[in-house]
């Protein structure tokens, strides 16, 4: 490429992008009623039917195809405009998390329906601010001729770490050149930093019943299987990486002390930060539960859950956001809003500094404990570092009543917007520079070593919806 060709595309990109940014200003107001629909309906995982329709009939209008019930989950889709490379996925979620329920915009704990399910990770957020990138990215696109093709993946169940993996499982995600990828936080920032792989699984123990008093001798207890499982992998603990946490809880211990168990369920979790490094303590934890289970004779099952990778950020791709959030600048906040948030942080005891409103240094490295299912994502195609921007007040708790507060009112919204714009800045510079997916596709066939992705669920596996079970 020459001079004068980089100087006419960093012109055009300039251009297009303030038309990105017009447009989805233009159509603030409909994202904003999909962000605070969603919120209403406050769907839990693999029940985000009203949610995803809501969505996909958005984009289905606005001319996207859109591909319904992928992978075989009735609230996955995937919806396509344009053809051709590159090919540019964003991911959008929109699951609630139970027992949240929280009006939007009330500084204090007040549940719209005590027990009922809320958006205490901002999801509702999530969606509707990757449908506005994808659909800003859209209109400069079309208005210009623009090649190439733009896909976003509705993503449900991602608080139960399941959505993504079965998508991926079924190859949805499979030809994507890069994705970009963002969440709903307390700053303004780019993390290129990684979290922990994991299994999820269960184990159930098979025994034989007995009256625990009359006839003992006759009775096998899956419940004693399920607390030797649980000392022998408490002995493992002392023998595995710093990095390694397992956790679990008994799940069915069976039915009152006079009864022999015949069926007992223990739920672990097992995590690392590789996931070479989970399968080899996870099969450690399976030994656990053969060996309870010659003890006590008795039988056992494991069912695999969901697994995951470790997320692999993408430098190149992560940069170009950074550098179109710098460009754009911090999400503004009226002094009304930075009210709300302080009210709110004196509400639960922390100190009352409101709503931030400066953009964080490009950062990298770190290792969240935690896990997400957009991990293996970022393993079959270069996946930016996530994108925060500032949609709810600093210091407040994740998945809680606090998050819910913010993503439903204009706190949350403005963030969700500016995220959208930021996001279709991002999809325009792929799209007129080649040498950006040349790039990140270099750095991902180096970080993955030429590796193919491997699914850690069984290639027969059904996603647990839970209308089927
Ligand atoms: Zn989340």
């Amino acid at each position: 490429m020459t001079m004068a060709s980089g100087a006419v595309r960093a012109d055009k990109a300039a251009d297009y992008k303030k038309e990105v940014i017009a447009w989805v200003d233009g159509n603030s107001g409909r994202f904003e009623d999909a962000a605070l629909a969603i919120h209403g309906f406050a769907e839990t995982a693999f029940r985000e039917y009203q949610s995803s329709a809501y969505l996909a009939d958005m984009l289905e209008r606005e001319g996207f195809r859109v591909d319904r019930g992928v992978a075989d989950i009735p609230t996955a889709f995937v919806a396509t405009y344009g053809s051709g490379k590159p090919v540019i996925g964003i991911l959008a979620e929109y699951d609630a998390l139970p027992g949240l329920s929280q009006k939007g915009g009330v500084p204090s704990q007040q549940p719209v329906e005590e027990g009922a399910p809320g958006h205490g990770c901002g999801h509702n957020l999530f969606g509707a601010g990757s449908t506005a990138a994808a659909m800003g990215l859209k209109t400069v696109m079309e208005k210009h001729g623009l090649q190439g093709t733009v896909k976003l993946f509705g993503c449900p169940a991602e608080e139960t770490l399941a959505g993504k993996i079965y998508m991926a499982k079924e190859g949805v995600f499979d030809g994507l050149d890069v994705c970009l990828n963002w969440h709903p936080g307390s700053g303004n920032g780019v993390h290129v930093g990684s979290n922990n792989a994991m299994n999820n699984f269960e184990i159930t123990f098979h025994g034989k019943t007995a009256h625990a008093a009359a006839d003992p001798q006759s009775g096998r207890s899956a419940l004693d299987a399920v607390e030797l499982m649980n000392a022998g992998v408490n002995f493992l603990r002392e023998h595995v990486k710093d990095s390694v946490r397992i956790h679990y809880v008994i799940k069915d211990g069976g039915m009152a002390p006079n009864i022999v168990p015949e069926r007992a369920t223990v739920w672990y979790f097992v995590r690392d930060m590789t996931r070479g490094g989970v399968e080899e303590v996870y099969e450690r934890v399976l030994k656990c539960a053969e060996g309870a289970s010659l003890m006590t004779e008795t039988t056992y099952d494991v069912s695999l859950i969901a697994g995951s990778y470790n997320y692999l950020p993408n430098k190149t791709v992560s940069k170009v956001i950074h550098d179109n959030l710098k460009e754009l600048g911090p999400v503004q906040f009226t002094e009304a809003e930075q009210q709300f948030a302080k009210e709110m942080q004196e509400n639960i005891g922390r100190e009352p500094n409101g709503l931030r409103t400066e953009i964080n240094e490009f950062r990298e490295g770190g290792v969240s404990r935690a896990s997400s299912d957009a991990s293996d994502v970022s393993w079959i195609a270069p996946t930016s570092g996530e994108l925060t921007t500032v949609t709810n007040p600093q210091g407040v708790p994740g998945h809680s009543w606090c998050v819910v507060s913010s993503s439903g009112t204009s706190v949350g919204i403005k963030g969700m917007i500016h995220a959208g714009k930021v996001l279709a800045m991002s999809g325009v510079d792929i799209l007129l520079d080649e040498s950006i997916v040349k790039k990140a596709q270099a750095e991902f066939a180096k970080d993955t070593g030429g590796k193919t992705y491997v699914s850690p669920l069984p290639q027969d596996q059904k996603p647990p919806i839970p209308e089927r079970e």
